[in-house]
């Protein structure tokens, strides 16, 4: 059985006495998972360029054959105590490309402390698309809005980050 990585160190984040946040992180980690897996019959096999077991494992299980990074690629969670750094500006980001066998995800406090549940679900299934595809912002936001709708029958309205990302002019489209 493979490790439970996002989980379990969650699990020891919630031992420590950060307890709140830790408590949103993985509200929004179950969240995520809910809504993937109940989305996941109505995904091909390959949804934008995702390759959907990829994803799958590595919002699960924190671990993933990556096509796209090769090989075996593990997710290590971090928890800033501070917002520095690319903290100043994001909830939440993902280091690129994977390096040594692992892609780092960084959720900032802010993460946290702003927002809604369904927002840090958003944040989450977004940020797993860089960890297993890559860079394009057009791309992670088509995939988890196709998720969101699929689990929820409507996806959250980004079309102020579409448009300042010019998705329109990308291969990938927001659901009708
Ligand atoms: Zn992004």
């Amino acid at each position: 059985m493979r490790a439970l990585l996002p989980l379990l160190a969650l699990s020891i984040l919630l031992l420590s006495a950060v307890q709140p946040r830790a408590d949103a992180v993985q509200t929004a980690f179950n969240d995520a998972i809910a809504a993937f897996e109940t989305a996941r019959t109505g995904l091909a096999a390959e949804n934008f360029g995702v390759d959907v077991t990829a994803y799958q494992d590595a919002l699960t299980e924190g671990q993933f054959a990556s096509r796209h990074w090769g090989g075996e690629i593990a997710v290590e969670l971090i928890e800033p105590a501070e917002n520095s750094g690319a903290c100043a500006r994001f909830a939440a980001y993902v280091h690129l490309p994977a390096h040594d066998g692992r892609v780092r995800m960084v959720v900032c406090p802010q993460f946290s402390a702003d927002g809604t549940p369904a927002l840090r679900r958003l944040t989450v299934l977004h940020e797993m698309v860089h960890v297993v595809a890559g860079a394009d912002e057009c791309r992670a936001m088509a995939f988890a809005a196709r998720v969101e709708l699929l689990a929820n029958g409507a996806f959250t309205p980004v079309e102020r980050y579409w448009r300042a990302n010019d998705c329109d002019q990308s291969p990938f489209r927001l659901p009708d």
